[in-house]
């Protein structure tokens, strides 16, 4: 792979763009072939369905994964023997909520244990997550997972009003520029009709070219990191700039901020359509076009519950636990991903999608600084809001007792704004907390180009659930 890496970035520009097209068409058989017709042809179906239809065909599908856990998955086999789980239907969940949490570390020691006969095969397809917090995991998927997984992902877009064969800019994490001195920072890939817009070349410097590459494509989306799109909205906002409309934008893999999606819509006067998942594909939510996320019944089985196990009431935050129905090939059940949300109050939605709602996701317990006065504290984008001058923060916390905010100034950056964002942090964090910053040009992105608000390198100590469950 590295071999190939090396090839790919000696060849002229022009010539990358082909070797993106013919990885594009090989993405797209993989993606639209397969079991692709077949799922979407049910989920187009049963889009509007009652919610009893919907929790039948769920309950089907999650008794056939249960099934072929407990005889073919070796950490399953032992787990799901006495088939107590049988008793599941629908009206009746008590059989599954007795199954026990399957934990992230679990499946991180062990993680052939997970696999469809205790080990890979070769006709799957194999990722290693990036490893951002903890060490890198290996997932398999089924070719078909793939496939079906896009039939979600092309309903999703149909209904914000795009779909696979319109022209789409997305901004991709893959390393598609590479060397020291690219001339441009997007490669294209004309098998998806798509601009792919490298995300680790992106600055304060970078932007404008970005905005022209974009002008010049005319998309009829742009998809990609909150973060990223972000960056490139407040640069037209700031510099009044109203040439590029961008009639949708699909939002995904970072916890999509409001003062973002404000930004954006206003920027390229277009809609957000944010959409929650995972690389171990155990849920699809979607927003919906009256900016509701619900989760797809049928891609998973989402939960969230309580730090004593017992399911979250709506508005109650409490931890995901998820049970993907898509693929078989490395089963998933109960399985506790990281991060915490809360239900909807209400099931209705005015799109008619019977589809439980999400209100709020609150981001992954990494998102979070300690501080000694105050506890845990999340959601830390308020602090930003109305702070003129400032591109985007980083807040880094290595002691209990201090955090460094890495700070991008945009060129109109005054001293009162970075006291401002200061006393808006002491606000959140409390009086004692030492607050260091340090200004720089850019943000370094994490593997995969995902940007991160928080990274806390506090010792694990600090971090065990129940002192984060106390102090909340
Ligand atoms: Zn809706």
């Amino acid at each position: 792979m590295k071999q190939l890496d090396s090839i790919y970035a000696q060849l002229p520009e022009w010539l990358q763009d082909l070797v993106v097209t013919a990885q594009g068409a090989l993405y797209y058989r993989q993606r639209y072939g397969g079991a692709f017709r077949e799922e979407y042809a049910l989920l187009k179906a049963s889009e509007m369905s009652s919610p009893l239809q919907l929790e039948l065909l769920q309950v089907a599908r999650l008794k056939k994964m249960l099934t072929h856990a407990a005889a073919t998955v070796p950490y399953y086999q032992a787990l799901l023997r006495n088939q107590s789980w049988n008793n599941l239907r629908a009206g009746d969940w008590s059989a599954f909520s007795a199954l026990p949490v399957t934990e992230k570390a679990t499946l991180r020691s062990n993680p052939l244990s997970f696999l469809t006969g205790g080990k890979s095969n070769s006709r799957w397809i194999g990722w290693n997550t990036s490893g951002t917090t903890g060490s890198p995991m290996q997932l398999f998927y089924e070719p078909d997972a793939v496939s079906r997984q896009y039939a979600y992902v092309e309903r999703y877009r149909e209904q914000a009003g795009v779909s696979r064969f319109l022209r789409r800019a997305q901004f991709t994490g893959r390393m598609i520029a590479p060397g020291e001195h690219p001339s441009r920072f997007w490669r294209h890939d004309w098998a998806n009709r798509a601009l792919l817009l490298s995300t680790v070349h992106l600055n304060s410097e970078t932007i404008p070219r970005y905005l022209d590459a974009l002008e010049r494509f005319r998309p009829a989306y742009l998809s990609g990191y909150p973060s990223a799109i972000y960056l490139l909205a407040q640069h037209a906002l700031r510099y009044r700039r109203k040439s590029l409309r961008i009639p949708t934008i699909l939002t995904s893999a970072e916890t999509l901020l409001g003062e973002q999606r404000e930004s954006i819509e206003a920027a390229f006067c277009g809609k957000v359509f944010d959409q929650y998942g995972q690389t171990e594909m155990q849920s699809f939510w979607f927003q919906c076009r009256y900016r509701r996320m619900h989760t797809h019944p049928l891609f998973g089985v989402t939960e969230i519950v309580t730090p004593d196990g017992r399911p979250a009431r709506p508005g109650e935050v409490g931890d995901v636990l998820l049970t993907g129905l898509i693929n078989q090939a490395m089963p998933l059940i109960r399985y506790r991903v990281g991060d915490r949300a809360a239900w909807a109050d209400s099931d209705r939605c005015p799109c008619g999608r019977n589809m439980p709602m999400i209100e709020s996701i609150e981001g992954r317990r990494e998102d979070y600084l300690f501080s000694r006065q105050r506890g845990w504290v999340g959601r830390l984008d308020p602090a930003l809001k109305g702070v003129e001058g400032v591109v985007e923060c980083q807040f880094v916390q290595e002691v209990p007792e201090a955090i460094r905010v890495l700070c991008v100034p945009s060129p109109d950056f005054r001293p009162e704004d970075r006291l401002h964002l200061e006393s808006n942090l002491r606000s959140r964090l409390g009086s004692e907390m030492r607050i260091d910053f340090q200004f720089v040009d850019q943000i370094p992105r994490g593997a995969n180009g995902k940007f991160r608000a928080v990274v806390s390198r506090l010792p694990v100590q600090t971090e065990t659930r129940n002192d984060f469950e106390e102090v909340r």
